[in-house]
């Protein structure tokens, strides 16, 4: 069992907090904390803080030896709100399925999966399992489709108009969108619905006045419904469907096909469930916001609003090549394809929830990993800072365990560099990854997995192609005429002292050498002791061994170059 850290990082201040207020509304119990996730389509990266900001809070208490239960409630009964973009074996004819329960629609072809909801949850099911992250899942289509909801969907019929009259604080005002962030361009469809969406939120005022609850239509399966009579003694309740004109009378007191709309669904579930910590997007800090609303509505059902943070939206660097292909919508599987999980979990620890930050799939992602692996050191080494401990502490584990690493964690960059060059020859990789310290050479490149496959996936699926090292086949001999005296100086140089340094540390120290040599200087001369225009006489060294091995002025580090290109070739390519 992992110890708890006993910092006070936000983690730890939000879980004081949700231990007391458990403690004090329902003594004895698990503490219960919330997320929620709507299976509508790819599940954006974005959404993740939904669940990662209750997840550490989680981890935290139950690392304090208290039970808790993390509730992730599927929003798999809400409404199929429009076809999104580019999602594999989905075409327009999905147009016909919306209104429908998510769990109704059919899963995009060649899915092994039943429905729209289950192809789409499996996926986040799987990222989460990845992340180790601990929670109950719920599926609101089993929970209304069984009748678990029903004395909560009576009470609020009985109560319809205590309802009505909180919502109407808030009618005059714009309503906001549901709690979750959406892909942009699904917010903007949104915003272009207008009004419609928004009424959809709140509650229909049809001839039966206003009704917080909408059946699914029995023919059509679309909520394309409108009541038009209701019977509070008989529970008696006919709706007419506007979508196929079908129109049945049925027993609110034994029907199943329908559910609360989300304003009064969602303070339901706080009520049913007991939740004590829910936080939710930025969005909701507004008046007549969900939670807002939900903090009134909460109390007819007997229940208090959770302790519900706002937190601030997570951003994308880097998506341009995936956004035109994909819809623009990055999963957490696409950010685990290219990192391994205590990376991510620890971008998420080390924010307060009202920071925002960005997921990178750029080049910034090797500058990330740089500085994850100086963290890593420090704490092995026993230097670093408390909050920074604490953060490390909640990405490498749980309260369950460490996750799986990689057992030998060179650098990403160098992985990257040698997974670009090498071109997906595994053993090619690893003889160069062996040079990098041959006195502890690598039995297998899978000591250095997943790292290495992380960096590899994050070569072939977001570097550009005009960003991509293609090493020279020949040499170019045109270039290697026209050096002059103190050019080819340099490389004699190098070639010379290459097979002494063949090691990544060792061509490090080389390569930053041969300038200082040139000039008269020891190799080992140090800033301080070297006129400025070494640094010039480096720069271009550097930007001459480029040319010479990639035809280009920059490239992956050069010992990790040298490395990679390997002794032979690096002769003849340099003119020897
Ligand atoms: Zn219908």
């Amino acid at each position: 069992m992992a110890q708890s850290t006993e910092t006070t990082d936000w983690v730890s201040r939000f879980a004081d907090e949700v231990i007391e207020e458990s403690e004090r509304r329902a003594p004895g119990k698990p503490v219960v904390v919330a997320s929620g996730l709507s299976p509508s389509g790819p599940i954006h990266l974005g959404n993740l803080r939904e669940v990662m900001t209750p997840h550490l809070v989680a981890d935290e208490i139950r690392r304090r030896g208290h039970r808790v239960r993390h509730l992730i409630s599927w929003d798999d009964y809400d409404r199929y709100r429009k076809v999104p973009a580019g999602v594999e074996g989905v075409d327009e004819t999905w147009a016909e399925h919306i209104g429908k329960p998510l769990t109704s629609v059919p899963a995009p072809k060649g899915s092994p999966y039943p429905s729209w909801a289950e192809h789409f949850k499996a996926t986040m099911v799987d990222s989460l399992a990845e992340l180790g992250v601990e929670f109950d899942g719920i599926s609101q289509t089993e929970q209304y489709t069984s009748g678990a909801y029903r004395e909560q969907i009576l009470h609020a019929i009985r109560h319809r108009g205590d309802i009505d009259a909180i919502l109407d604080q808030y009618r005059t005002r714009k309503a906001p969108a549901k709690k979750q962030q959406k892909a942009v361009d699904e917010a903007e469809l949104e915003a272009a619905e207008g009004s419609g969406a928004a009424a959809e939120d709140d509650g229909s005022t049809g001839s039966a006045g206003y009704f917080p609850y909408k059946p699914y239509c029995g023919n059509c399966e679309k909520d394309l419904t409108t009541v038009t009579v209701y019977d509070d003694d008989s529970t008696e309740l006919t709706y007419a469907c506007t979508a196929c004109g079908f129109s049945e009378t049925v027993r609110l007191s034994e029907f199943n096909r329908g559910k609360l709309v989300w304003k009064v669904d969602w303070p339901m579930r706080w009520a049913y469930e007991g939740v004590i910590f829910e936080p939710s997007g930025v969005d909701h800090s507004s008046p007549g916001s969900s939670f807002q609303v939900g903090g009134q509505i909460v109390g007819i059902f007997g229940g208090k609003q959770p302790i519900g943070p706002m937190y601030a939206f997570v951003g994308i660097s880097g998506m341009a090549k995936m956004s035109s292909s994909r819809g623009g919508v990055p999963t957490p599987a696409d950010a685990l394809k290219i990192m391994e999980p205590q990376l991510l979990r620890w971008l998420y620890a080390r924010r307060r929830p009202n920071q925002s930050f960005k997921v990178a799939f750029d080049q910034e992602i090797q500058r990330l990993y740089d500085e994850w692996d100086r963290l890593d050191a420090k704490v092995a080494e026993g230097t670093a800072l408390p909050g920074d401990i604490a953060a490390h502490s909640r990405a490498v584990g749980t309260a369950s365990g460490a996750l799986p690493t990689t057992p030998r964690p060179l650098p990403y960059r160098t992985l990257a560099s040698v997974a670009d060059i090498t071109g997906g020859h595994t053993d090619q990789a690893l003889r160069i990854l062996s040079d990098f310290d041959p006195a502890h050479p690598l039995a297998s490149l899978d000591e250095a997995r997943p790292r290495y496959d992380k960096a590899e996936a994050w070569i072939t699926l977001h570097v550009p192609a005009d960003q991509r090292t293609i090493v020279r086949t020949e040499p170019d001999e045109t270039l290697l005429k026209s050096l002059d005296e103190q050019g080819r100086q340099s490389l004699r140089l190098l070639l010379d002292g290459l097979a002494d340094h063949w090691s990544l540390d060792g061509l490090t120290h080389h390569v930053y050498g041969v300038p200082k040599v040139q000039a008269g200087f020891p190799a080992d001369a140090t800033p301080k002791e070297l006129p400025a225009e070494i640094k010039t006489a480096q720069r271009s060294f550097f930007a001459l061994l480029y040319h010479l091995l990639v035809g280009r002025d920059t490239g992956p580090r050069l010992p990790t170059l040298l490395l990679a290109v390997g002794q032979e070739r690096v002769r003849r390519l340099l003119g020897e």
